[in-house]
This record gives structure tokens, C-alpha cells and sequence, in this order.
């Protein structure tokens, strides 16, 4: 039955929004003489949105969409050394060291014994690396998937070539958009673990209802859910 469980990374296994918002506190400091934080995030997600198609997920596309939002919010007189402040600051989220999640290698060896085991995760190719490296975790995994968006034709791809298909696969993350609902699409089976923070773009309603969907209070009930299944399932 579930021969095969995928993991999303940030903010499944380790923090990521806590930082992005962190920079944004910065980015609104830094332009307080302009424009209110609240229009200021506004006109910030306005740019991350449009500019996804052209950048992509991750700190870089973050980066360009805070300058281009100094440029707007200030009708271009934003001082040089504001951008540079803006650009060390993305700079340092691309250096800031992993915090693993409660429970995060606990749930990856424990699956990983009976599993595939696949990480699948957007953002920027580099940074996600990164990251991977650092976590400790990177041994764990049967394969690793960095991808520049999340859909049941990517989940459908990714679980025929490293499992059995997506209906024998089970994909777990905190983003209902990105990790469960996509999955589910594809076939498969979707965990959702919230993380408290999520960033504005992620936002989907749950697909409350759907057999295959399942939301759990963190990655230490990851095992026995898969178990529950199996049972259920009679198999
Ligand atoms: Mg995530």
C-alpha cells in the first residue's frame, strides 16, 4: 500500500517563514519614513506575486521583490545604501544556520526503515542545498527534489520514479497548497502539519472530507498515522 513517503522541508523540517518575516520587520524599518507597515507588506506581497512566474520560490525572488518595492513605495528615491541594506539582509537569510523542527529526524529515520523516503521541496537550488547539508538529514533520504513548483504533475513524476505512484505515496508538509492538495490530486495521500506561520501565498482551505487526507498536531504522529492507514486498509 504506502511504499513511499514524501517530505517538504521548510517548515515541515525545519523553520523557514519565521525568518522571512524577521526580514520583512527589517525591510519595514528600514523604509518607515515612507510608508506604514501594513501598506508596505501589502505592496511586498503584490510584488512576490507577480514576480513568481520570473523568479521563482525562495530568498533571491524575496530579495529582487523587496528593492522593486523600495523603488515603488519611495517613487525611486530610495538611497542606495537602503538597497544594499535590503540585499545583506537577503544575504544573511541565505547564511542563517537550520533549526530543526521537533521531531523532524526522529520522523525521517522511523519512516525511512520501512519507506522510500524522498524530500521535496521549492525554493531557490543552491539555498535548499544548503540547508539539506547543514540538517544532518541529508543521508536519510532515498532522493532529494528541489523543484520550481509543486503540482500533481510534479508529485505524479516524482513518486513514478522514485516509488510506486502517487496512490502508494504519502506526502507531509505544513503548506495545504503546496504539499497535501496537490498530492491528493496526483492520487496520492496528503498529511498536513500545520506550522503556525505561514506565508500569505501558501493559504488554501483543507480538503475537508477527502479519505486520503489527514492533518497531524506534529511529525512525531507521523508513524503511527501511516500505520493507521495501512491497517485501515487492510494491507
Ligand atoms: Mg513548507
Amino acid at each position: 500500500m504506502i511504499t513511499t513517503i514524501g517530505f517538504d522541508a521548510d517548515d515541515t523540517l525545519w523553520q523557514n517563514e519565521s525568518f522571512f518575516r524577521l526580514t520583512q520587520d527589517r525591510f519595514t524599518a528600514l523604509l518607515a519614513d515612507y510608508a506604514g507597515a501594513d501598506h508596505l507588506h501589502d505592496r511586498l506581497l503584490a510584488a512576490e506575486r507577480r514576480n513568481l512566474g520570473h523568479y521563482g520560490f525562495g530568498v533571491k525572488g524575496f530579495t529582487l521583490s523587496m528593492i522593486e518595492t523600495a523603488i515603488e513605495i519611495t517613487e525611486s528615491r530610495v538611497p542606495a545604501a537602503v538597497i544594499a541594506e535590503i540585499m545583506a539582509a537577503g544575504r544573511e537569510m541565505l547564511a542563517h544556520p537550520v533549526e530543526l523542527l521537533p521531531h523532524a529526524e526522529a520522523a525521517v529515520t522511523t519512516l525511512a526503515r520501512d519507506h522510500r523516503v524522498i524530500l521535496v521541496t521549492k525554493g531557490d537550488l543552491l539555498d535548499q542545498e544548503r540547508k539539506l547539508a547543514q540538517s544532518g538529514l541529508g543521508d536519510l533520504f532515498h532522493a532529494v527534489e528541489i523543484v520550481s513548483d509543486k503540482t500533481p504533475a510534479v508529485y505524479a513524476s516524482i513518486f513514478a520514479r522514485h516509488g510506486d505512484g502517487a496512490e502508494r505515496a504519502l506526502m507531509v508538509g505544513n503548506s495545504l497548497k503546496s504539499d497535501v492538495i496537490p498530492a491528493i490530486a496526483a492520487g496520492g495521500w496528503g498529511a498536513h502539519v500545520p506550522h503556525g506561520l505561514i506565508w500569505a501565498l501558501e493559504h488554501a482551505d483543507p480538503p475537508l472530507g477527502n479519505p486520503r487526507f489527514l492533518t497531524l498536531g506534529d511529525l512525531g504522529e507521523l508513524a503511527d498515522a501511516v500505520e493507521a492507514i495501512k491497517s485501515n486498509h487492510n494491507i
